[in-house]
């Protein structure tokens, strides 16, 4: 009785999937989609990353201009850190 109730399961779970998988290919053979990631590596000062050293935590983690605390400790972090 166990057998059949899972059985059920992944058999309805997989319809909805397979559907969803065929309008995704699709769409995705067409050279378009190129677009989008070229846009997020766009090398801008505020996309820029600087590996900062927390005087606190002493976490070294990447940080962009904008950001001017620890995201572990909420500590202030200085450029002179930069690892
Ligand atoms: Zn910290």
């Amino acid at each position: 009785m166990v057998k059949k109730q899972t059985g059920k399961k992944k058999a309805a779970a997989a319809v909805p999937a397979k559907s969803a998988a065929k309008k995704k290919t699709a769409g995705g053979s067409r050279k378009k989609v190129k677009v989008a990631p070229v846009a997020d590596t766009a090398l801008t000062l505020e996309n820029v990353r600087e590996n900062v050293r927390c005087r606190v935590c002493r976490v070294v983690d990447g940080y962009r201009a904008k950001e001017s605390n620890c995201r572990f400790c909420g500590a202030k972090l200085f450029k002179e850190d930069v690892v």
